[in-house]
């Protein structure tokens, strides 16, 4: 049988793994018996495995074992520090803390100093000889042992001392003394007598396990459960006990209390960061009850703070804590956020940990390690959280500037800017062109806000989710965006916008956080992200070690051009319909939608021809040299139809036809489910006509950047919605022809490949047969997403929220692949296609392709690339590599 308790300290090191392994003894545990074995000095104790947290919680109990392994366990803690436990002349005090194998808000608070009664306070101030501080070390005991274990109102002894402190003149808790701490410790005795209805527990080993059990049943306690929902973390794990001799950093002047980092967890720099506090214990120093002084003496005078620093006060404990955080980090080969006691001049290790830290942080002390050869490069690309990256990426608030906060929605897409309200996307475009900064502020956008939306710098509205049309074009864009911030009331007659208490009108100046989800009154100065140095390091190290191609997807030669910038190797997904909503355009595209026959379709067709050319050429120029996959028109030509008496009447005067007329066309066009309705390749099929205007513009643009350029982009066109082979093969052959005669216009040819998105399950299926036609595939998952799940992406906010609460979905399915089930699709696809063309190319589009999870299971399946909108693109690189290291490790 294995182990139920595991003692640290006093030199002997157990030979026992599991004595460090996280998951039995917990991390706090692990890391204090691993720096016991390494010879610092921690206080003796032991821990109580997870293991028997688990089976205390389903028998409802301790078995009897345990109380004398316990017994041993505490028998070892006595040895080394040559104190018994409950001995009234010379009391063992012990602390109770809980360590689950993360580090866990939610779970019981430490109680410190227990084993002290109205007998053994006798005895540590006599042997103590300060008598102030043992009666402190009582109180403290009294009050979080009632708060922690009794479940008592810690209001009750916080205003029981306000009181005495009051009644004294004193302000702070370091002048009372030890008669006024003797009072006090009588009156938290009475507060819990009357409270419990019987006397504060007086035996110390009633004291003992009632810690020890409250640790454990804080496993189950609600605000835990709340926690590791929101963090993934399984409810059968546990938590471990760690009882531990006391050290007092409450014995006056020559002892102390603090918390350091090893390195600066803001900024990365190599700099000690932390706090301390003289004559205080446990967790004062965060606690706020008194300002902690600075550890360095350059943070000190950096800060101007006038308090000395622990360097300059005790600079002998200061010197050998030093060392300790040079050991930890060679040790641990990672930044530490530490605890420490220091004892009448002597130093304790209370706790190590690998520190949290910011993006920025993350990534200089990544590249800084491997400079000072403390860590490979492979270590450094697994140690940055990919996502992080995003902080990094967009223009950020300037951290110091002051904030007037309106209200907080959701943080939709991150960065910040500032610009005028705008309440509709066409005054949006108006504004912007003439050289204005705008939010476009709306209740929700739609398809038809998107040339608003480009046009802004920032996106609010007071509806939808972080999967809301809103988010999602924003995130595509990489614009800020706040989305569902429910406060926002707008009037468009008034041109007015009610938030909370405040109004603002149209023009006004506010300003969006959209990695916090913050609204602002006014303008918040930004700065720019810093592109070069520790971020390009980690980036080329990580193209070093990825496997899978990172493309993006951007239908804008600005988009691409950023894309490029962040190292995209080639458009994943170019939509074209963004394209067709152009003011200049949409009267064409509603003219061709409307006509009642092909030869009226291709009137209008020929005068967008031109217009879509000139797009594809704008983006072939920035994209000479690499693959762009273009897809054909997709979406159910109705989004496309005019809303209104006045956008009817302003076609009706272009085409000369009657509005009547147009509104009846309109209406045979009405489909009662148009995502499943006529859209896709069966547009392609219905009305060749526009997939070969297409086809045309893009050929034809291709060509002339190749003869502009002598260096042609790849195009890779792509056939929607694909159900069937039948259906591709005849658009393939639709393509093929077309670009043939444009090749003999132009008297060139250039390498082209067909292919077809994946994204109804039938074509998953299928994929054998329709990789005959097919030279690749690119997984759309957005679709494939919703024709699997059957859920509409749409309206899935109504009850989304709620399955993922429900643990119905471990995440957004939208968000992060739903790799159990859509996976499986994406994994046959993939094999059936193989088999039928072992060259098949195979990538992945849609939001999933800058999801890390996701693009780990692309690397499993061996795409060949992920496609990412452009700010995802970094993020992307980044993952593809941690796969592939972590495929190369198994
Ligand atoms: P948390 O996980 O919330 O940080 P800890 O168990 O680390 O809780 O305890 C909080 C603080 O209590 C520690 O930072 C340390 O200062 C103090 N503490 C815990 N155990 C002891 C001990 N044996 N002696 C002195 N101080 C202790
Ligand atoms: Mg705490
Ligand atoms: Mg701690």
């Amino acid at each position: 049988m294995s182990n139920t308790v595991y003692t640290f300290g006093g030199g002997a090191s157990q030979q026992d793994s599991r004595a460090r392994d996280k998951t039995v003894v917990g991390g706090k545990g692990a890391n204090l018996a691993e720096m016991a074995s390494i010879g610092l000095p921690v206080p003796p104790g032991f821990t109580i495995t997870t293991e028997v947290c688990t089976s205390y919680l389903a028998d409802g109990g301790f078995d009897d074992g345990l109380r004398s392994t316990v017994a041993a366990a505490l028998a070892h803690i006595e040895g080394v520090v040559g104190k018994r436990f409950g001995n009234p002349a010379d009391p063992l005090l012990v602390s109770v803390r809980s360590g689950a194998r993360v580090s866990m808000p939610g779970m019981m608070d430490t109680v410190l100093n227990l084993g002290l009664n109205d007998e053994t306070v006798q005895g540590l101030a006599a042997v103590s000889g300060d008598e102030r501080f043992a009666w402190d070390s009582y109180r403290r005991f009294i009050q979080m042992y009632s708060d922690v274990v009794l479940g008592l109102d810690h209001g009750l002894f916080e205003e029981a001392l306000e009181i005495a402190k009051e009644d004294n003149g004193f302000h702070a808790d370091v002048e009372m003394g030890a008669e006024h701490w003797k009072a006090l410790v009588a009156e938290y005795k009475s507060i819990a007598q009357q409270e419990l209805g019987k006397p504060f527990p007086q035996d110390v080993h009633e004291q003992l396990w009632g810690a020890i059990g409250a640790v454990f049943d804080s496993w189950d306690s609600d605000r835990a459960k709340v926690y590791r929902r929101l963090n993934d973390i399984p409810g059968d794990w546990g938590t471990a006990v760690n009882v531990q001799a006391m050290v007092f950093g409450n014995m006056g002047d020559t002892s102390a209390t603090g918390v350091a980092f090893t390195r600066d967890p803001a900024n990365g720099d190599k700099a000690y960061f932390g706090e301390w506090l003289v004559n205080a214990q446990g967790e004062d120093v965060v606690a706020g009850i008194r300002t902690p002084q600075y550890l360095t003496r350059a943070a000190k005078e950096a800060a101007g703070a006038k308090q000395p620093s622990m360097e300059e006060a005790m600079p002998e404990a200061y010197a050998e804590l030093a060392e300790v955080f040079e050991l930890l980090e060679r040790h641990y080969r990672d930044m530490q956020d530490i605890e420490f006691t220091v004892e009448r001049g002597k130093l304790w290790m209370l706790q190590t940990r690998s520190g949290k830290r910011t993006a920025k942080a993350a990534l200089k002390m990544a590249v800084d390690m491997v400079a000072e050869g403390l860590i490979d490069e492979e270590t450094a690309i697994l140690r940055v959280d990919p996502m992080a990256l995003d902080q990094l990426l967009h223009p950020a608030l300037d951290p110091d500037a002051p904030r007037d906060v309106l209200t907080k929605g959701l943080p939709a897409s991150p960065g910040a800017a500032s610009g005028a309200i705008v309440l509709e996307a066409d005054i949006a475009e108006q504004r912007a062109a003439r050289g204005e900064n705008v939010i476009l502020v709306r209740v929700e956008t739609s398809p038809e806000d998107i040339h608003g939306m480009h046009a802004a710098k920032g996106v609010l509205t007071a509806r939808g989710g972080m999967t809301s049309h809103a988010a999602v074009v924003a995130r595509g864009m990489g614009r800020p965006c706040v989305s569902g911030a429910s406060q926002v009331s707008i009037d468009l007659k008034t041109r007015t916008l009610q938030v909370g208490q405040r109004q603002l009108k149209e023009g006004d100046l506010i300003t969006l956080d959209g990695s916090k989800g913050e609204v602002m009154a006014g303008e918040v100065p930004v700065v720019e992200p810093e592109l070069a140095g520790d971020f390009a390091h980690l980036m080329e190290w990580a193209d070093r070690y990825r496997r899978m191609k990172v493309r993006t997807n951007a239908e804008t030669p600005e988009d691409c051009r950023k894309a490029r910038q962040f190292g995209a190797e080639g458009i994943g997904l170019c939509r074209t319909e963004h394209m067709f909503f152009d003011e200049s355009r949409i009267t064409s595209v509603r003219q061709m939608i409307l006509a009642e026959d092909e030869q009226g379709r291709r009137a209008a067709l020929a005068k967008l021809l031109p217009e879509q050319r000139a797009d594809f050429h704008a983006i072939f120029e920035v994209m000479t040299g690499l693959p762009v996959t273009i897809r054909l028109l997709d979406p159910p030509l109705h989004e496309f139809l005019p809303h209104g008496d006045a956008e009817f009447e302003e076609l009706a005067d272009v085409t000369g036809l009657g509005v009547d007329h147009l509104k009846r066309r309109a209406g045979e066009l009405h489909e009662f489910n148009p995502m499943l309705g006529h859209r896709g390749c069966r547009l392609g099929i219905t009305y060749p006509e526009i997939y070969e205007m297409q086809v045309r513009a893009i050929f034809e643009a291709a060509c002339d950047v190749a003869a502009a350029s002598g260096n042609s982009p790849i195009p890779e066109v792509m056939i929607p919605l694909v159900a069937t082979q039948r259906e591709l093969a005849i658009l393939k052959q639709l393509v093929d022809r077309v670009a043939g005669e444009i090749f003999r216009e132009k008297g060139r040819t250039l390498e082209y490949l067909v292919g077809t998105m994946i994204e109804l399950p039938r074509a998953a299926l299928m994929a054998g047969e329709i990789a005959q036609e097919a030279a690749f595939f690119s997984f759309g998952t957005n679709d494939l997403t919703q024709t699997t799940l059957g859920v509409s992406r749409d309206d899935a906010g109504r009850f989304l929220v709620q399955y993922v609460e429900k643990g119905i979905f471990p995440r957004d399915p939208f968000v992060s692949l739903d790799i159990e089930g859509v996976g499986q699709l994406v994994a046959l696809g993939a094999e059936r296609g193989r088999a039928t063309r072992p060259a098949l190319k195979l990538g992945i589009c849609g939001e999933h392709g800058g999801d890390p999870a996701s693009i780990a299971f692309c690397e499993e399946q061996q795409l060949d690339y992920v496609s990412a909108s452009p700010y995802r693109v970094p993020i992307a690189r980044l993952a593809a590599a941690q796969a592939a290291l972590r495929a190369k490790q198994g």
